[in-house]
């Protein structure tokens, strides 16, 4: 999950390192009051949307009063940058700033460690300075028993060429942006720019953190960083009843357990749906221990996306047997009731196959179709979503 700003803002004050003043307004009238309590003084007009280059595309601008705030958030609120409309803006204390530079931290999956990076040339589009110049962006590996210590951080000084005078400081505010990272559980923690201040303080001017999902059971507070409103409401309904659901923008929906039978079920109903100009809805994988409460709940997310046509249920029993799963989509049927208006390709194999295919021929449901194999059942899904 990436944070907004004005989050990683409240995440960085946190764990102590050096940012700003910040409060986020929705509404021009909002900005002026903000920028009063800030002192009426100069303040930054923020975009706050999930992207860079907000400043190269005007959504970052200084303001010199409450009423020049106002004017500006009237201008920045409702603008479109790189596809993200702006609902909010954050009115930032203004800094003097001297010099600009830049540090990340991230998982480096392909090396199996951290790696650290830094500037003393921040602020531009730091893809850019690696491209052209690459020796003036130092990269540090970080391994991650120790993470980033007083070492590490000397390390990283160095090797980016901070100067004598500021270089103990960055130090510092570098390891706290790995207390960041380590006690939060994020993959990415970006400061550019990380500013000296024309008074010498070493303040972090921007922030982009992604947090890790995986580590959310360690986190209830991370649920409240959430983009509600962003949020697929499909996949928000899904979450909320615990499936592992996926939307995508086809017509067939799709039901498995596992998820790599899912991932191919996916790959076999896109090919089959290619003569018919349709393809697969959705990733849901139900799991292996999948129920009749399961089953009705996927159908259910499923059946309430208008672009659904057809539904394939593609299951082989394991440990799951196929019997159980029959069992569940009958008493899921029977659940949903007048819900289920679309017609269900099911493939049932694998462990107790005879007696489950016997248990869905017997309910005879009308919208129901058996077909034995994958391929054929991914064609006939295709072919009744066309
Ligand atoms: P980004 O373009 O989305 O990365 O947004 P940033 O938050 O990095 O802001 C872009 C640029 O605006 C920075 O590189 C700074 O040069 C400038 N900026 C941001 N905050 C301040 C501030 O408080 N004072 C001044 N003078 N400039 C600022
Ligand atoms: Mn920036």
């Amino acid at each position: 999950m990436d944070l907004f700003e004005y989050q990683a803002r409240d995440v960085f004050e946190k764990h102590g390192v050096p940012v700003l003043g910040g409060i986020v307004a929705t509404t021009p009238a909002e900005a002026r009051a903000a920028a009063e309590r800030l002192g009426g003084g100069t303040v930054v007009v923020k975009a706050q949307v999930k992207t860079g280059g907000r400043g190269k595309a005007g959504g970052v601008k200084l303001a010199h009063s409450p009423e020049e705030a106002e004017a500006r958030a009237a201008e920045i609120l409702g603008m479109d940058i790189k596809g993200h409309t702006v609902h909010r803006v954050m009115i930032a204390e203004g800094a003097k700033i001297a010099e600009e530079y830049y540090f990340s931290v991230l998982l480096d999956r392909s090396e199996r460690r951290y790696l650290a990076m830094a500037s003393v040339e921040g602020g531009m589009e730091i893809e850019q300075l690696a491209v052209e110049r690459p020796e003036a962006l130092a990269r540090v590996a970080v391994d991650p028993v120790t993470g980033i210590d007083e070492a590490k951080a000397q390390e990283i000084v160095q090797a980016a060429g901070f100067a004598a005078d500021v270089a103990d400081e960055v130090a510092d505010v570098i390891r706290k942006l790995w207390t960041v990272y380590a006690s939060e559980d994020a993959t990415l923690v970006e400061v550019n720019p990380l500013v000296r201040t024309e008074d010498g303080a070493i303040v972090a001017l921007d922030g982009k953190v992604t947090l890790d999902a995986n580590a959310d059971f360690r986190h209830p507070d991370h649920a409240a960083l959430e983009d509600k409103e962003a949020a697929d409401p499909l996949e928000a309904k899904a979450k909320a009843l615990g499936l592992n659901y996926v939307k995508l923008d086809g017509e067939v929906g799709i039901i498995g357990n596992g998820a790599g039978l899912v991932m191919s079920t996916l790959d076999v109903v896109a090919y089959a749906g290619e003569q018919h100009g349709v393809g697969p809805a959705n990733f849901l994988d139900i799991g292996g221990g999948a129920n009749a409460e399961v089953m009705a709940n996927g159908l259910h997310v499923i059946l309430g996306d208008e672009q659904v046509k057809s539904v394939f249920v593609n299951v082989f029993g394991g440990i799951t047997a196929c019997d159980e799963v029959a069992d569940g989509i009958v008493k899921a049927l029977e659940i949903l009731g007048d819900e289920a208006t679309k017609p269900l390709v099911v493939r049932l194999d694998g462990n107790n196959v005879v007696e489950g295919r016997r248990i869905l021929d017997e309910a005879n449901h009308p919208l129901v179709t058996m077909v034995d194999t994958m391929d054929d059942a991914a064609a006939k899904a295709a072919e009744l979503a066309k």
